[in-house]
C-alpha cells in the first residue's frame, strides 16, 4: 500500500468540543536494536508515537517505543497488531522476512519495500542488482553447489572470502580462503549453505555514503564517510574536509543514487565501497536502512540519518542535509567494559565526557560482551586537528586501539 498523503506529525485536528486537540500518529518499525531506538528518538522528537516489533523484551528500541509489539517477525497477530497502530512502517535490519513486510504493505505503507529489502537480504541478489545498474563490485561466484564451487575454481577468484549469501553481518559468516583445499574445507563448515566467493581485493580505504529518497523520487545524500573496520566490524568513521578526495566521492554518490533509482528505493539507504590501490572503486554491500558508518550525522548534520529515516516514511519533504562540525565516530564495543586481563570494568565515562566535542550515545544494552556494539562516541569541533586529538584521547581512555 504507497501513501501519496504526507502523514504530518503532531497527527489531524480532531477538532470538536477539544478545540485543537491532536492525536499524534504513530510510525512503526520491524526490529528494536540500536538503529530502531535511534529511529524512535527522531519520531518521536517530531512529535510521532512509536511502535517497535521486537520479540526481545530488552530490545533497545521497545524499551523506549509508546509501544512494543513482543513477537517474532513473522507473527501473524504481532504484524495484525503494528499495522493496526501504525501510520507507516519501516524496518530498522535487513534480515526482517521479506514476506512479512510484504504483508505489513498490504494494510499500510512500508518503505523500504520488502523488494528492496530481499535484494539486500541475498548477496547474490544485491551482487545482481549493482552489475544492473552498472556498478562495479568485487569479481564473485555465486556457490550454492558442489558444480558451482568446482566452476569458481577456474576463476581466478582465490585467495578470496567466502560469504554466507543471507544473515551475515559485523564480518559473521565469512571465511578467508587461500586454495582450493580451504574453499571446500569452508563451504563444509559453512553446512554448504548458498554463499558468494569474492576476490580478496588489496583495499586501500574503504568508505561509505548514505542516500534518502522520497516517494516522489527526490533524493538527498550526506557526504562520504571513511570508515576503518577491524575484525570485520566497523572500528571507525571519520568524515571532515580532505577525509577523501571530491572525485572520489562524487563517484561514490553517483553509484548509491543509481542502485537506489535501480530499485525505486523509498527510505534511508547506505551504500558502502572499497577503495582499491590502484584507485580504483568497488561497491561492497548495501544496507536498506540507516548504517552504523552514518551515525556522525546525530551530532555532525543539520539533520541525521534517521531524521531522514522519519521523513521519507511520512512522506515529509526532503532537504539536502548540511554537515556544520568535523566528525570522528568511535564505535563503543563490549571490549571496552574489559581489562587488558579480562576483568570487568565500567568505562571511564567523565573522563571521555571531559573532553571538548564528545557526544556519547549508549544503545541500553544490559549485558556486554567483547565484539557487541553497545554505542558509539561522536567527537565534533570546529577543525580536523581539534577533533583528531579528542578523539585519539577518547580512544586512549577507553582501550581503543588508535587510528
Ligand atoms: P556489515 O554488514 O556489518 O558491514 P558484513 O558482515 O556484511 O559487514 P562485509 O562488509 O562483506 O561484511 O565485510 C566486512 C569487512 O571485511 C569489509 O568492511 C572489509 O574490511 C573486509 N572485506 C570484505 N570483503 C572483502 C574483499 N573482497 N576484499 C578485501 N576485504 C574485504
Ligand atoms: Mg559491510
Amino acid at each position: 500500500m504507497t501513501n501519496s498523503v504526507s502523514l504530518l506529525p503532531g497527527g489531524s485536528a480532531t477538532g470538536g468540543a477539544t478545540a485543537g486537540a491532536a492525536e499524534p500518529l504513530t510510525l512503526g518499525v520491524m526490529g528494536g536494536g540500536q538503529l530502531g531506538r535511534m529511529f524512535v528518538h527522531a519520531a518521536q522528537t517530531m512529535g510521532y508515537f512509536t511502535a517497535v516489533l521486537d520479540p526481545d523484551a530488552q530490545s533497545p528500541a521497545g524499551r523506549v517505543s509508546h509501544r512494543h509489539i513482543q513477537t517474532d517477525y513473522t507473527d501473524p497477530s504481532g504484524l495484525q497488531q503494528l499495522a493496526a497502530c501504525s501510520a507507516a512502517i519501516t524496518t530498522e535490519f535487513e534480515n526482517v522476512p521479506a514476506p512479512a513486510l510484504r504483508e505489513l504493505a498490504k494494510l499500510r505503507p512500508v518503505s523500504p519495500s520488502a523488494d528492496a529489502v530481499a535484494i539486500a537480504q541475498d548477496r547474490a541478489a544485491e551482487k545482481a542488482h549493482f552489475v544492473k545498474c552498472g556498478v562495479t563490485c568485487a569479481p564473485y561466484a555465486v556457490i550454492e553447489s558442489g558444480a558451482q564451487l568446482d566452476e569458481a575454481l577456474s576463476g581466478n577468484l582465490l585467495p578470496g572470502i567466502l560469504k554466507t549469501s543471507r544473515m551475515g553481518y559485523d564480518g559473521k559468516g565469512q571465511v578467508r580462503v587461500k586454495d582450493a583445499d580451504a574453499l571446500r574445507a569452508a563451504w563444509q563448515d559453512l553446512k554448504q549453505v548458498p554463499c558468494v566467493l569474492e576476490k580478496m581485493l588489496p583495499l586501500h580505504l574503504e568508505c561509505s555514503v548514505i542516500v534518502a529518497r522520497g516517494r516522489d523520487g527526490q533524493m538527498v545524500n550526506f557526504p562520504v564517510q571513511r570508515n576503518l573496520h577491524r575484525e570485520g566490524i566497523l572500528a571507525v568513521t571519520e568524515v571532515y574536509e580532505g577525509h577523501l578526495p571530491e572525485v572520489m566521492q562524487q563517484q561514490a554518490v553517483a553509484a548509491a543514487r543509481s542502485i537506489a533509482e535501480g530499485v525505486n528505493y523509498v527510505g534511508v539507504l547506505c551504500v558502502e565501497f572499497f577503495v582499491l590501490q590502484d584507485g580504483s572503486m568497488v561497491v561492497n554491500e548495501m544496507a536498506p536502512r540507516p548504517h552504523n558508518s552514518g551515525h556522525y550525522t546525530l551530532d555532525a548534520c543539520d539533520q541525521s540519518q534517521f531524521d531522514l529515516q522519519v521523513r521519507t516514511l511520512a512522506g515529509l519533504p526532503l532537504t539536502q542535509p548540511r554537515q556544520h562540525s568535523a566528525a570522528i565516530m568511535l564505535n563503543v564495543l563490549g571490549d571496552v567494559w574489559f581489562d587488558a586481563k579480562g576483568a570487568v570494568r565500567l568505562p571511564d565515562w567523565a573522563a571521555v565526557l571531559a573532553l571538548p566535542g564528545t557526544h556519547l550515545h549508549l544503545y541500553g544494552k544490559t549485558e556486554a560482551r567483547k565484539a557487541r556494539k553497545m554505542g558509539h562516541l561522536n567527537v565534533t569541533g570546529a577543525s580536523v586537528a581539534e577533533v583528531r586529538q579528542v578523539a585519539l584521547k577518547a580512544a586512549a581512555i577507553l582501550g581503543i586501539e588508535a587510528f
